[in-house]
């Protein structure tokens, strides 16, 4: 398979003058399809079967060139003289929405009823599709093309069936989709969005940071079947429940789907299900999976069983949870905290911020020059419009592939023996997609960044100060102590165990930073989607994620090089980056090192990313736009990421002092740590405790 696709690469590379650099993968043809001869020429240099064997290729490769890709334009020609309703099942099966327009209209001419085009070739491609995805044998980025023919075809004909006002065709099930209240993030419910609406069912989306009660009363009104409930940060796990809870009290009985990069299993058996009694809460991983629990859960003859089975599975789920938490060795904090990151302060010496003193002029180079927003005792500086060509090179691709649902790391990916060619063809639409965004300007990067004297008090905490002569506080950040039985030699952590102690007489500092990359990207996402592109819509916000991640490598290198200046000799590649393999952190409120999200308040109270970035947060902290990273940067040689995981009731009592919040309000915000359950006497969770 390796083999055929280079040779697949070598004949192009020939028919293109051997530029190799100027390959295609997205119109590669199928090695089947390629001339016998040629085939053979190839395959016998691929596999070193003869001596001449260069010779020969490149012999045939004359005759072949002149051609101009003979082979794709007969097969393109050769789809385009099929009948219409072949034409068009072909364009969804291949996702080729160049033609839909001309091919509906001439479908429509050609049919009785203009419904009789969706129920007859656009249905037909439409299950081909859902049925190769749910074969594994198609990617997510192939459906998503494919979906964006259906709804070009669909929309073409929409003003012709209402004309007629005729029913329309009966969709498998209606299912209502939501972000809920608080949260932003929609890539992944609008990806299960249209892998469903593939698969012949109806979905109503309505949107980010919707109420539990505008969810509840659309179902109602839309009379629905199924809901489906999304979110990314933690906040929204609470509020999932919450919607469990609303849907049992207002006596619904339909079922409830949780999706979301936060929501898991045990969470949904754990926390979601017991609320909501009435029907299956169901998690779904992923858009691979969607349709296989939509369409159990709308089958007459399967429903019943199914959710039987979610239901006892769940308990199970449920059970094991219960014993695992009974298992887990708990340390009071006291405790936690005589058990310390042991960090040597005697034989450390911070480095006093170049910012401080230099303000804007740390700058190196001819690197883009920050505003000094605050230059007095500490630092805040700004970057307006900071060059995108420049933040793509720093991208982590990574990631953007396990957003579409590709397996493996990049660059490995692209010669990878299963998703390689559709990773190939993703990878070069974005890049396409990546130059546009920055020639036509499409977004703006914008980002904030301080750097302030700082000590560790309180143990746990992180004192900043107005100057270096530490007399005046400005703020204190709280931090979480890792709670569970460490063994011997290891410590229990604490983000605030990498600032030099107050009475340890040292001077230290910390950062904080915010950045975006998602500043005029609303109008582009409502472009595509008027033109019923979710791909497109997808991929912009996808790579606005992409760049938002590399502004925060490429910010915080210079920090580290230019504007703290601890590291100013380091020379690292992007792969380097990537792997971290520099020294200092930027652990990210919400993330696990610092789980509770309210602590950005105090962030953004520190830097003001809405004045000075355009970044706002939601109820729930979410940053909108949503393609943004905020945190803090740690600068000590030893600062590593790390979990908090589990904590008790008696940090949690602590950490509520500390921060001025009720007990009940910290046990919200800290719902995802709670090591124990707020609703037991806390006598009951003594003996827990063990
Ligand atoms: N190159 C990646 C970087 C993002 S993931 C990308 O482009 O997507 C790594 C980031 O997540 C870190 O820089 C940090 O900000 C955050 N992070 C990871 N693990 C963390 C933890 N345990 N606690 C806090 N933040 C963490």
């Amino acid at each position: 398979m390796r083999e055929a696709i280079h040779a697949v690469f070598l004949y192009h590379a020939i028919k293109a003058g051997m530029d190799m650099g100027i390959v295609n993968a997205g119109q590669l043809a199928i090695y089947d399809d390629l001339p016998e001869e040629l085939r053979e020429a190839v395959e016998d240099v691929v596999l070193n079967r003869r001596d001449d064997s260069t010779e020969r290729l490149l012999d045939l490769a004359d005759k072949y060139k002149g051609e101009g890709g003979t082979v794709e334009k007969k097969e393109d020609l050769e789809w385009r003289e099929w009948p219409v309703e072949k034409r068009l099942e072909h364009a969804l099966v291949k996702g080729i929405d160049a033609y839909v327009e001309e091919d509906t209209e001439a479908a429509r001419q050609n049919a009785e009823r203009p419904i009789h085009v969706i129920e007859g070739p656009l249905m037909d491609g439409m299950n081909v599709v859902g049925d190769l995805f749910g074969e594994g044998k198609m990617f997510l980025p192939q459906v998503v093309k494919s979906a964006r023919v259906m709804k070009k075809a669909v929309a073409h004909l929409i003003p012709y069936i209402e004309a007629e006002k005729s029913e329309g065709q009966q969709a498998k099930g209606k299912i209502l989709m939501a972000t809920v209240k608080g949260d932003v993030h929609d890539i992944g419910k609008n990806i299960v969005g249209v892998v469903l609406q593939c698969n012949n069912f109806e979905v109503i989306d309505i949107g980010v940071m919707v109420p539990a009660q505008k969810i509840l009363d659309t179902a109602r009104e839309q009379n629905v079947d199924i809901i489906g409930l999304s979110g990314l940060i933690t906040p929204s796990l609470d509020e999932m429940a919450h919607m469990a809870k609303e849907m049992e009290r207002e006596g619904f009985d339909i079922p409830l789907l949780i999706g979301g990069a936060t929501t898991s299993r045990v969470h949904t058996a754990v926390k979601i299900q017991p609320h909501y009694t009435r029907n299956a809460t169901v998690y779904v991983k992923d858009a691979s999976r969607a349709v296989g629990v939509a369409q159990n859960l709308v089958s007459e003859a399967n429903r019943d069983n199914y959710v039987a089975e979610i239901k006892a599975e769940y308990e199970k789920v449920r059970e094991m949870h219960a014993g695992k938490k009974a298992k887990t060795n708990w340390v009071t904090l006291e405790a936690a905290r005589a058990n310390k990151t042991p960090i040597d302060w005697d034989s450390y010496t911070p480095t006093r911020p170049a910012a401080f003193d230099k303000g804007a002029d740390a700058t190196a180079g001819d690197k883009p020059r920050p505003e000094v927003v605050h230059g007095d005792g500490y630092s805040v500086l700004r970057f307006d419009n900071y060059p995108l060509e420049q933040i793509a090179e720093y991208i982590d691709w990574t990631p953007f592939f396990k957003t579409w649902e590709l397996a493996g790391s990049y660059p490995k990916i692209l010669d990878d023996e299963v998703v390689g060619e559709h990773a190939r063809s993703l990878f070069n639409d974005a890049r396409e997609m990546l130059q546009q965004i920055i020639d036509e300007k499409w977004l703006e990067a914008r980002g904030v960044f301080g750097l302030f004297p700082a000590n560790q008090v309180n143990d746990d905490d992180i004192e900043l100060y107005t100057d270096d002569s530490r007399g005046k506080s400005l703020l204190t950040l709280h931090h979480l102590r890792q709670q569970n039985q460490k063994p011997p030699g290891r410590p229990n952590q604490c983000l605030a165990d990498y600032v030099a102690p107050q009475d340890s007489g040292l001077k230290d500092y910390l950062g904080a930073f915010a950045v975006t990359a998602g500043i005029g990207i609303d109008e582009h996402v409502e472009r595509f989607e008027q033109e019923h592109d979710d791909y497109r819509s997808i991929m912009l916000k996808a790579l606005a994620d992409r760049l938002a991640e590399a502004f925060a490598e490429l910010l915080h290198e210079r920090v580290r090089k230019e504007f703290w200046g601890y590291a100013s000799d380091e020379a690292l590649d992007n792969d380097a980056l990537v792997k971290e393999q520099y020294q200092g952190i930027r652990p990210a409120p919400g993330y696990p090192a610092c789980p509770e999200h309210t602590e950005k308040a105090l962030l953004w109270k520190l830097i003001d990313p809405v004045n000075n970035a355009g970044l706002a947060l939601t109820e729930s902290f979410a940053m909108v736009p949503t393609a943004a990273v905020s945190g803090f940067y740690f600068g000590h040689p030893e600062a590593r990421y790390f979990g908090v995981g589990k904590i008790n009731r008696d940090q949690v009592e602590d950490y509520a002092r500390r921060k001025g919040m009720s007990l009940e309000e910290a046990e919200r915000w800290l719902a995802p740590n709670l090591g124990y359950d707020p609703d037991d006497a806390p006598s009951e969770q003594k003996k827990a405790a063990g």
